[in-house]
Protein backbone atom coordinates (compact mmCIF):
# COMPACT_ATOMS: atom_id res chain seq x y z
CA UNK A 1 0.00 0.00 0.00
CA UNK A 2 0.93 3.59 -0.90
CA UNK A 3 2.68 5.26 2.33
CA UNK A 4 -0.38 7.81 3.42
CA UNK A 5 0.36 11.28 2.03
CA UNK A 6 -0.97 14.82 3.41
CA UNK A 7 0.02 17.98 2.55
CA UNK A 8 -0.48 21.67 3.30
CA UNK A 9 -1.52 24.00 0.57
CA UNK A 10 -1.58 27.95 -0.18
CA UNK A 11 -0.84 30.28 -2.62
CA UNK A 12 2.62 31.40 -1.84
CA UNK A 13 3.39 28.15 0.91
CA UNK A 14 7.27 28.07 0.55
CA UNK A 15 7.10 29.93 3.89
CA UNK A 16 5.02 27.06 6.19
CA UNK A 17 6.35 25.96 9.02
CA UNK A 18 4.06 22.86 9.07
CA UNK A 19 6.14 20.18 7.20
CA UNK A 20 8.54 20.78 10.31
CA UNK A 21 5.64 20.06 12.57
CA UNK A 22 4.11 16.82 10.77
CA UNK A 23 6.99 15.27 9.61
CA UNK A 24 8.76 15.64 13.62
CA UNK A 25 5.37 13.91 14.89
CA UNK A 26 5.57 11.22 11.80
CA UNK A 27 9.41 10.57 12.86
CA UNK A 28 8.91 10.24 16.77
CA UNK A 29 5.92 8.12 16.51
CA UNK A 30 8.05 6.12 13.66
CA UNK A 31 4.96 6.16 11.29
CA UNK A 32 4.96 5.80 7.56
CA UNK A 33 3.90 8.61 5.53
CA UNK A 34 4.51 12.10 4.19
CA UNK A 35 3.14 15.60 4.65
CA UNK A 36 4.05 17.87 1.88
CA UNK A 37 3.53 21.87 1.56
CA UNK A 38 2.37 21.83 -1.90
CA UNK A 39 1.70 25.60 -3.84
CA UNK A 40 -2.19 25.96 -5.83
CA UNK A 41 -2.84 28.73 -7.42
CA UNK A 42 -6.55 29.55 -6.75
CA UNK A 43 -7.45 29.00 -10.04
CA UNK A 44 -6.43 25.90 -9.37
CA UNK A 45 -8.10 25.04 -5.92
CA UNK A 46 -11.03 23.14 -7.08
CA UNK A 47 -9.09 20.91 -8.89
CA UNK A 48 -6.95 19.91 -6.27
CA UNK A 49 -9.78 19.25 -4.31
CA UNK A 50 -10.78 16.62 -6.74
CA UNK A 51 -7.66 15.53 -6.43
CA UNK A 52 -7.70 15.00 -2.56
CA UNK A 53 -11.13 13.24 -2.99
CA UNK A 54 -9.60 10.45 -5.60
CA UNK A 55 -7.29 9.66 -3.25
CA UNK A 56 -3.87 10.59 -3.69
CA UNK A 57 -3.91 12.26 -0.44
CA UNK A 58 -5.21 11.68 3.27
CA UNK A 59 -6.17 15.28 3.78
CA UNK A 60 -4.29 18.14 4.53
CA UNK A 61 -4.09 21.99 5.84
CA UNK A 62 -5.24 25.10 3.79
CA UNK A 63 -4.11 27.61 4.30
CA UNK A 64 -4.37 31.65 3.07
CA UNK A 65 -5.67 32.39 0.35
CA UNK A 66 -7.99 29.02 0.18
CA UNK A 67 -10.00 28.82 3.52
CA UNK A 68 -13.19 29.96 2.18
CA UNK A 69 -12.49 28.16 -1.04
CA UNK A 70 -11.93 25.36 1.18
CA UNK A 71 -15.28 25.89 3.07
CA UNK A 72 -17.58 26.69 -0.27
CA UNK A 73 -15.79 22.91 -1.80
CA UNK A 74 -16.30 20.57 0.93
CA UNK A 75 -19.48 17.37 1.68
CA UNK A 76 -19.31 18.44 5.21
CA UNK A 77 -17.73 20.88 7.57
CA UNK A 78 -17.32 20.66 11.48
CA UNK A 79 -19.06 22.78 13.75
CA UNK A 80 -16.15 25.09 14.24
CA UNK A 81 -15.86 25.40 10.41
CA UNK A 82 -19.41 26.74 10.25
CA UNK A 83 -19.09 28.86 12.76
CA UNK A 84 -15.94 30.75 11.35
CA UNK A 85 -16.88 30.64 7.85
CA UNK A 86 -13.35 28.54 7.11
CA UNK A 87 -12.07 25.45 6.83
CA UNK A 88 -8.05 24.79 7.27
CA UNK A 89 -8.08 20.63 8.17
CA UNK A 90 -9.33 18.50 5.07
CA UNK A 91 -10.29 14.72 5.41
CA UNK A 92 -11.88 11.77 3.60
CA UNK A 93 -14.66 10.26 5.54
CA UNK A 94 -17.08 7.46 3.79
CA UNK A 95 -16.37 8.93 0.29
CA UNK A 96 -16.79 12.16 1.34
CA UNK A 97 -14.39 15.64 1.51
CA UNK A 98 -14.90 16.96 5.24
CA UNK A 99 -13.41 20.09 6.54
CA UNK A 100 -12.71 21.22 9.70
CA UNK A 101 -11.48 24.32 11.28
CA UNK A 102 -8.62 23.80 14.38
CA UNK A 103 -7.50 27.44 14.96
CA UNK A 104 -10.13 28.05 17.82
CA UNK A 105 -8.81 24.77 19.38
CA UNK A 106 -5.28 25.92 18.71
CA UNK A 107 -5.61 28.81 20.47
CA UNK A 108 -7.93 27.83 23.47
CA UNK A 109 -5.70 24.60 23.78
CA UNK A 110 -2.26 26.60 23.60
CA UNK A 111 -3.91 29.07 26.20
CA UNK A 112 -4.87 26.08 28.32
CA UNK A 113 -1.38 25.25 28.70
CA UNK A 114 0.46 28.15 28.56
CA UNK A 115 -1.89 29.91 30.59
CA UNK A 116 -4.09 28.04 32.87
CA UNK A 117 -6.98 29.82 33.87
CA UNK A 118 -7.40 32.10 31.31
CA UNK A 119 -10.58 31.76 30.01
CA UNK A 120 -11.75 32.94 33.81
CA UNK A 121 -11.44 36.32 32.61
CA UNK A 122 -15.45 37.24 31.33
CA UNK A 123 -14.03 40.26 29.01
CA UNK A 124 -11.74 40.22 25.82
CA UNK A 125 -10.33 42.72 23.54
CA UNK A 126 -10.16 41.34 20.14
CA UNK A 127 -7.74 43.72 18.15
CA UNK A 128 -8.62 43.08 14.09
CA UNK A 129 -11.47 41.61 12.31
CA UNK A 130 -10.14 39.27 9.83
CA UNK A 131 -10.08 35.46 9.17
CA UNK A 132 -8.41 34.63 12.14
CA UNK A 133 -10.63 36.96 14.67
CA UNK A 134 -13.14 34.66 13.70
CA UNK A 135 -11.86 31.71 14.70
CA UNK A 136 -10.66 33.51 18.15
CA UNK A 137 -13.98 34.87 18.91
CA UNK A 138 -15.31 31.43 18.34
CA UNK A 139 -13.02 30.00 21.10
CA UNK A 140 -13.75 32.83 23.25
CA UNK A 141 -17.84 32.11 23.04
CA UNK A 142 -17.05 28.63 23.59
CA UNK A 143 -14.86 29.34 26.65
CA UNK A 144 -17.77 31.38 27.32
CA UNK A 145 -16.42 35.42 27.77
CA UNK A 146 -19.39 37.61 28.40
CA UNK A 147 -18.44 40.90 27.15
CA UNK A 148 -15.86 40.11 23.51
CA UNK A 149 -14.63 43.37 22.26
CA UNK A 150 -13.72 43.41 18.67
CA UNK A 151 -11.58 46.91 18.02
CA UNK A 152 -10.43 46.96 14.22
CA UNK A 153 -9.06 49.51 11.97
CA UNK A 154 -12.08 49.27 9.43
CA UNK A 155 -14.87 49.07 11.51
CA UNK A 156 -17.39 47.81 9.11
CA UNK A 157 -15.64 44.71 9.09
CA UNK A 158 -15.53 44.90 13.27
CA UNK A 159 -19.47 45.50 12.53
CA UNK A 160 -19.70 42.45 10.23
CA UNK A 161 -17.67 39.91 12.82
CA UNK A 162 -20.24 41.23 15.12
CA UNK A 163 -23.15 40.84 14.02
CA UNK A 164 -22.10 37.30 12.66
CA UNK A 165 -21.53 36.22 16.16
CA UNK A 166 -24.02 38.08 17.67
CA UNK A 167 -24.71 37.76 21.80
CA UNK A 168 -21.60 39.33 23.49
CA UNK A 169 -19.55 40.40 20.86
CA UNK A 170 -19.11 44.15 20.30
CA UNK A 171 -17.32 46.47 17.43
CA UNK A 172 -15.66 49.23 18.28
CA UNK A 173 -12.84 51.83 16.33
CA UNK A 174 -9.40 50.93 16.58
CA UNK A 175 -8.57 54.41 17.99
CA UNK A 176 -10.80 53.45 21.48
CA UNK A 177 -9.28 50.23 21.94
CA UNK A 178 -6.92 51.62 24.89
CA UNK A 179 -9.99 52.70 27.19
CA UNK A 180 -11.87 49.24 25.52
CA UNK A 181 -8.95 47.61 27.42
CA UNK A 182 -8.86 48.91 31.00
CA UNK A 183 -11.47 46.44 32.45
CA UNK A 184 -10.28 43.60 29.74
CA UNK A 185 -8.87 40.12 31.18
CA UNK A 186 -7.47 39.38 28.00
CA UNK A 187 -6.48 40.97 25.20
CA UNK A 188 -5.71 39.00 21.63
CA UNK A 189 -3.89 40.74 18.69
CA UNK A 190 -5.38 39.28 15.35
CA UNK A 191 -3.49 41.67 13.06
CA UNK A 192 -0.63 41.79 11.12
CA UNK A 193 0.59 44.26 12.96
CA UNK A 194 4.46 43.70 14.88
CA UNK A 195 4.60 41.09 12.06
CA UNK A 196 8.01 40.88 10.39
CA UNK A 197 9.55 44.13 9.34
CA UNK A 198 6.37 46.20 10.78
CA UNK A 199 6.86 48.41 14.08
CA UNK A 200 5.05 49.35 16.77
CA UNK A 201 1.94 47.71 18.60
CA UNK A 202 -1.55 47.92 18.10
CA UNK A 203 -2.24 49.12 21.14
CA UNK A 204 -1.03 51.05 24.32
CA UNK A 205 -0.97 48.87 26.95
CA UNK A 206 -0.06 51.04 29.41
CA UNK A 207 -3.67 51.23 31.22
CA UNK A 208 -4.63 47.48 31.06
CA UNK A 209 -5.44 45.82 34.56
CA UNK A 210 -2.30 43.95 35.75
CA UNK A 211 -4.08 40.57 35.82
CA UNK A 212 -4.62 41.15 32.10
CA UNK A 213 -3.00 38.19 29.74
CA UNK A 214 -2.17 39.51 26.71
CA UNK A 215 -2.10 37.28 23.74
CA UNK A 216 -0.56 37.95 20.31
CA UNK A 217 -1.43 35.43 17.28
CA UNK A 218 1.26 36.89 14.86
CA UNK A 219 4.76 34.21 15.68
CA UNK A 220 7.00 36.16 13.29
CA UNK A 221 8.79 37.44 15.60
CA UNK A 222 7.68 35.50 18.45
CA UNK A 223 8.22 38.81 20.48
CA UNK A 224 5.69 41.24 19.06
CA UNK A 225 6.08 44.64 19.70
CA UNK A 226 3.06 44.32 21.72
CA UNK A 227 4.31 41.28 23.79
CA UNK A 228 7.62 43.23 24.63
CA UNK A 229 5.11 46.40 25.85
CA UNK A 230 2.75 44.36 28.15
CA UNK A 231 6.51 42.52 29.55
CA UNK A 232 8.09 45.11 30.27
CA UNK A 233 4.41 46.01 32.29
CA UNK A 234 4.95 42.69 34.20
CA UNK A 235 1.81 41.13 32.42
CA UNK A 236 1.85 37.66 31.48
CA UNK A 237 2.00 37.17 27.45
CA UNK A 238 1.65 34.24 25.30
CA UNK A 239 3.10 34.53 21.49
CA UNK A 240 1.23 32.85 18.82
CA UNK A 241 3.50 29.99 18.28
CA UNK A 242 1.35 27.73 20.55
CA UNK A 243 -1.40 28.27 19.15
CA UNK A 244 0.28 27.24 15.03
CA UNK A 245 1.18 24.28 16.86
CA UNK A 246 -1.55 23.01 18.76
CA UNK A 247 -4.15 23.67 15.72
CA UNK A 248 -2.13 20.80 13.80
CA UNK A 249 -2.87 18.23 16.00
CA UNK A 250 -6.19 16.90 15.33
CA UNK A 251 -5.25 17.19 11.88
CA UNK A 252 -2.66 14.02 12.31
CA UNK A 253 -4.76 12.28 13.99
CA UNK A 254 -7.32 11.95 11.73
CA UNK A 255 -4.50 11.30 8.75
CA UNK A 256 -2.36 9.07 10.60
CA UNK A 257 -4.38 7.73 13.65
CA UNK A 258 -2.14 9.05 16.51
CA UNK A 259 -2.81 12.02 18.81
CA UNK A 260 0.55 13.69 18.73
CA UNK A 261 2.11 16.50 21.52
CA UNK A 262 2.84 19.64 21.41
CA UNK A 263 6.16 18.87 23.11
CA UNK A 264 9.08 21.26 24.63
CA UNK A 265 11.45 19.94 21.86
CA UNK A 266 8.95 20.71 19.12
CA UNK A 267 8.57 23.93 20.26
CA UNK A 268 12.21 25.07 20.61
CA UNK A 269 12.42 23.16 16.46
CA UNK A 270 10.35 25.78 15.11
CA UNK A 271 11.31 28.83 17.54
CA UNK A 272 14.73 28.04 16.10
CA UNK A 273 13.53 27.89 12.34
CA UNK A 274 11.42 31.46 13.00
CA UNK A 275 14.46 32.41 14.08
CA UNK A 276 16.68 31.39 11.25
CA UNK A 277 14.20 33.34 9.37
CA UNK A 278 14.39 36.93 10.59
P1 LIG B 1 -6.59 39.11 7.42
O1 LIG B 1 -7.87 38.37 7.25
O2 LIG B 1 -5.92 39.69 6.23
O3 LIG B 1 -6.85 40.28 8.51
C1 LIG B 1 -5.84 41.19 8.82
C2 LIG B 1 -6.26 42.07 9.99
O4 LIG B 1 -5.17 42.92 10.32
C3 LIG B 1 -7.45 42.97 9.70
O5 LIG B 1 -8.19 43.17 10.89
C4 LIG B 1 -6.76 44.28 9.28
O6 LIG B 1 -7.55 45.43 9.47
C5 LIG B 1 -5.62 44.29 10.25
N1 LIG B 1 -4.50 45.14 9.81
C6 LIG B 1 -3.61 44.87 8.82
N2 LIG B 1 -2.71 45.88 8.73
C7 LIG B 1 -3.03 46.80 9.69
C8 LIG B 1 -2.49 48.04 10.10
N3 LIG B 1 -1.40 48.55 9.51
N4 LIG B 1 -3.08 48.68 11.13
C9 LIG B 1 -4.16 48.16 11.75
N5 LIG B 1 -4.74 46.98 11.40
C10 LIG B 1 -4.17 46.32 10.38
O7 LIG B 1 -5.48 38.17 8.10
P2 LIG B 1 -5.73 36.93 9.11
O8 LIG B 1 -5.86 35.69 8.33
O9 LIG B 1 -6.81 37.30 10.05
O10 LIG B 1 -4.30 36.86 9.85
C11 LIG B 1 -3.89 37.89 10.70
C12 LIG B 1 -2.58 37.53 11.39
O11 LIG B 1 -2.77 36.36 12.21
C13 LIG B 1 -1.44 37.19 10.45
O12 LIG B 1 -0.28 37.81 10.95
C14 LIG B 1 -1.29 35.68 10.56
O13 LIG B 1 0.05 35.24 10.37
C15 LIG B 1 -1.71 35.44 11.99
N6 LIG B 1 -2.24 34.07 12.22
C16 LIG B 1 -1.61 33.29 13.13
C17 LIG B 1 -2.09 32.02 13.37
C18 LIG B 1 -1.39 31.13 14.37
O14 LIG B 1 -1.58 29.91 14.32
N7 LIG B 1 -0.60 31.68 15.27
C19 LIG B 1 -3.21 31.54 12.68
C20 LIG B 1 -3.85 32.39 11.77
C21 LIG B 1 -3.35 33.66 11.54
P3 LIG B 1 -8.54 45.96 8.30
O15 LIG B 1 -9.76 45.11 8.38
O16 LIG B 1 -8.75 47.37 8.65
O17 LIG B 1 -7.79 45.76 6.99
Amino acid sequence: MAEPRAFVTGFPISHSRSPIIHRYWLKQHALRGNYDAVPVEPKDFASFLDRVRKGEFVGGNVTIPHKEQAFAGVDWRDEAAEAIGAVNTLWMDGGKLCGGNTDAYGFAADLDQSAPGWDKARTALVIGAGGAARAIVHALMARGFADIRIANRTQARAEDLAAHFGGPVTAHRLEGAADLATDAGLVVNTTSVGMKGEDGAPLDVAHLPSSAIVSDIVYVPLQTPLLADARRRGLKTVNGLGMLLHQAVPGFERWFGVRPEVTPELRALIEADVAAAR
